[in-house]
C-alpha cells in the first residue's frame, strides 16, 4: 500500500484571524472525508500555531511548525524550541526549506542538528531538499541532493519508517507556478528511493517522499500517481481550503 502525506506550508501568510478561519474550513472538510490512511498536516505561522491547533483538534490533521531551534531553551532571541512546540501539541516540523537555506543562510550542518533534535524530541521532521535551476542546468541535481542528504542525515538512525519525511522540492518550482515535469519528478523520486534504501535499508523503502513545488489541484492527480511520490508539501495551494482539499482527495486515489 502506498503511503500518502499531504502537508500545507502556509509560510508568512495569514493573520491569526485568517489562519483560524482557514484551519476551521480545512478541518470541517477533512472530517467529511471517508476514513483513510492518508496523513494530513498544516504548518501555520508561529503567531497562529496555537489557535490553529485548537481549530483542528478532534480532526486527523497534524499540527506542524515551519521551523525550530535545535536547543531546548536559552538566549536565542526570536527562536522557537521544540519543547515549546511540543507543549502546544505540535507534532511535525519542516526543516531546511529552501527559503530558509536561501534567505536565512541555513547550512546542511545546521539542518542536521535540527533533524536530530526533532527526532529526539519525538517530532516528525519534514526534511526539504532540492536543487536550484542553475544546479539543474549544470547537471548537478543528484550531486546536490546527495550532499543535502549525506550531511542533513549524518548520524541519524531511524527505528520506524514513519519517523521521517523527505520533501523533494526543486527550488525553481517553488512558488513559481512551474512544477517539475512528470519525468523530472519520477527521475528524482526514483533516485531518492534508491538513496534512502541504501542509507536506511528496509526502513528507507517506505519512508514518505513528498513532492513540493507548485503542486496544485490541477497537476496533483498526475504527480501523486507517480510510484515513489508519497504526497506533497504545498505552499500556495494550501492557502485555500478548496484547493488543499482537492489535492487531498486526489491523494486518496493512490493509497
Ligand atoms: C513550499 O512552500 O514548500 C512550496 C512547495 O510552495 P508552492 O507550493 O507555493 O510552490
Amino acid at each position: 500500500m502506498k503511503k500518502m502525506f499531504i502537508a500545507g506550508n502556509w509560510k508568512m501568510n495569514t493573520t491569526a484571524t485568517q489562519a483560524k478561519e482557514l484551519a476551521c474550513s480545512i478541518s470541517e472538510a477533512v472530517k467529511q472525508l471517508p476514513d483513510s490512511s492518508i496523513q494530513i498536516a498544516v504548518c501555520p505561522p508561529f503567531t497562529s500555531i496555537q489557535s490553529v491547533g485548537e481549530a483542528i483538534a478532534g480532526s486527523k490533521i497534524i499540527l506542524g511548525a515551519q521551523n525550530c531551534h535545535f536547543k531546548d531553551k536559552g538566549a536565542f532571541t526570536g527562536e522557537i524550541s521544540l519543547e515549546m512546540l511540543a507543549n502546544i501539541n505540535c507534532k511535525a516540523v519542516i526543516i531546511g526549506h529552501s527559503e530558509r537555506r536561501t534567505y536565512f543562510f541555513e547550512t546542511d550542518s545546521l539542518i542536521n542538528q535540527k533533524v536530530s533534535a526533532a527526532l529526539t524530541a519525538g517530532f516528525l521532521p519534514i526534511l526539504c531538499i532540492g536543487e536550484t535551476l542553475d544546479e539543474r542546468r549544470a547537471n548537478q541535481t543528484f550531486e546536490i541532493l546527495r550532499r543535502q542528504l549525506d550531511i542533513g542525515l549524518e548520524n541519524i538512525t531511524l527505528n520506524n519508517p514513519d519517523d521521517l519525511v523527505i520533501a523533494y522540492e526543486p527550488v525553481w518550482a517553488i512558488g513559481t507556478g512551474i512544477a517539475a515535469t512528470i519525468e523530472q519528478v519520477e527521475e528524482a523520486h526514483t533516485w531518492l528511493r534508491h538513496y534512502l534504501t541504501g542509507r536506511f535499508d528496509e526502513i528507507g523503502e517506505t519512508l514518505a517522499i513528498q513532492y513540493g513545488g507548485s503542486l496544485t489541484a490541477e497537476n496533483a492527480d498526475d504527480i501523486l500517481s507517480i510510484a515513489d511520490v508519497n504526497g506533497g508539501l504545498i505552499g500556495g495551494a494550501s492557502l485555500k481550503a478548496d484547493s488543499f482539499l482537492s489535492i487531498i482527495r486526489f491523494s486518496m486515489k493512490y493509497i
